[in-house]
């Protein structure tokens, strides 16, 4: 069989020898002990491990990177809705553009072949978030699949204009019809809100991905809609095409009113996608004592059959501080608070920025490390598949569609007081990848 690329020797289980894996027209065509072909592009990944590349289904591009421009001071969510309205009222094209591609940057490095992201559609900032991110869409088409969720931050029923912007969006590209149900004044509202997206959704055959339940507790019923929504689904014949972020609120019920909700979003096969770093950062900002952790009942959900999936949501903004737009470091964050810590609990966050993301923005047919899937995957510099959540180590090389689009060297050495200055290399291809932006492999 011909192919163009052969990885020698990587680790994709830790039950199974070392793997061959073959690749032609953009797909794994084998995965074997040893291909006995030999071809010209050959990587020998010296047993580190192979993943398929990671999937972010929640990342805002347009909000990344405005942490330096009006620093937070009590860093709450109203203040964080505040600082990024004021922001968001003064995006410039280019420089959205230029903060986008930095965040796309990190997330290519970091072995992010598909991400979904959420840019606003409101009158505070038009279509710009849409309008660039359809640009970078095409830009980056050879190093990753970006989506595009029309998201209307700022309500539907409670602010004019919306409705408008959004079909416009759609109309230009968008490719999933978002919501923030929560952002509206009544209980009433929040319905109608749910319901518009999915009339939208429905008319143009298009997923859904909203932003939902994002409070400590269900006290407001504008925090309480998981239950109406995993109807809704599954009357508007809506199963496996709607993703919810956040969902924080569940995690405040006891578990008698949580299992039927749990078996409805299953039933309906919601998927649910935590924002660790968000979610905690805001959460449980009221509680004197024993601040709540402010994440979705990932536990609960998992558990009982529901496909949860994590990402990073914002990158270093009032919302979320923090952020390398790297899913094994925000997994690495979720495993300690969700206290996933068995090698089985592990494998399972691994799935969530993995498999379970790819169902979630639904390109799992095509997603995985297996024979006849898309070849989209990465080389972690590490020999054990059970030990990428705890080293996180250097994506040693990402493929996307079958071609390079990263390769990473770090080596670092103990020096014992030598004496030496030991300057770092300054010779070209020193820091090969796409360090330098675009380093043609
Ligand atoms: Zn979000």
């Amino acid at each position: 069989m011909k192919m163009d690329m052969i990885i020698r020797r990587a680790r994709i289980s830790d039950e199974q020898p070392l793997m061959d894996i073959g690749i032609a027209n953009g797909r794994i065509v084998a995965i074997e002990e040893a291909i006995e072909t030999q071809i010209d592009q050959e990587i020998d990944a010296e047993g580190r491990v192979a993943l398929p590349g990671f999937v972010e289904p929640h990342l805002h591009l347009e909000k990344a990177l405005l942490h330096r421009r009006m620093p937070a001071r009590f860093g709450t969510l109203d203040e964080a809705i505040r600082v990024t309205g004021i922001l968001k009222s003064k995006q410039q094209k280019e420089d959205v553009l230029d903060r986008s591609r930095q965040v796309l940057d990190m997330a290519i490095k970091n072995g992010t072949v598909v991400i979904r992201a959420h840019p606003d559609v409101d009158p505070i900032q038009g279509l710009i978030g849409v309008e660039t991110a359809i640009q970078l869409k095409d830009e980056y088409r050879d190093l990753l699949d970006l989506q595009i969720v029309a998201f209307p931050q700022e309500g539907w029923l409670k602010t004019s204009g919306v409705r408008e912007l959004m079909e416009q969006a759609l109309e230009m590209g968008a490719d999933v019809v978002g919501g923030c149900p929560y952002n509206e004044l009544s209980w009433d509202d929040t319905r109608s809100h749910i319901d518009k997206v999915f009339d939208l959704a429905q008319k143009r055959d298009l997923d859904v991905d909203m932003h939902v339940d994002f409070a400590d507790d269900t006290a407001d019923q504008r925090f309480a809609t998981t239950e109406y929504i995993a109807r809704k689904t599954i009357q508007t014949g809506y199963q496996g095409r709607v993703a919810l972020g956040h969902v924080t609120s569940l995690a405040s019920l006891k578990p008698d009113i949580l299992k039927p909700i749990i078996d409805l979003l299953r039933e309906a096969d919601i998927h649910i996608v935590t924002l660790p770093a968000t979610d905690t950062y805001l959460g449980g900002r009221r509680d004197e004592i024993n601040p709540r952790r402010g994440l979705t009942p990932v536990r609960a959900l998992h558990g009982g059959g529901v496909n949860v999936a994590y990402s990073s949501n914002n990158i270093r903004n009032a919302f979320t501080p923090f952020g390398k737009a790297d899913p094994l470091q925000i997994g690495n964050l979720l495993a300690h608070l969700i206290q996933f810590g068995t090698p089985e609990h592990q494998a399972d966050i691994l799935k969530m920025s993995t498999s379970n993301a790819a169902r979630a923005v639904g390109i799992s047919e095509d997603y995985g490390l297996a024979v006849g899937k898309q070849a989209d995957l990465m080389i972690l510099d590490t020999n054990i598949v059970a030990d990428a959540l705890l080293d996180l180590p250097s994506r040693s090389w990402v493929l996307k569609r079958g071609r390079i689009t990263v390769v990473t060297k770090h080596e670092s050495k103990i020096c014992r007081g030598c004496g030496h200055a030991h300057p770092q290399s300054k010779e070209a291809g020193a820091r090969p990848g796409i360090q330098d932006r675009y380093h043609q492999i």
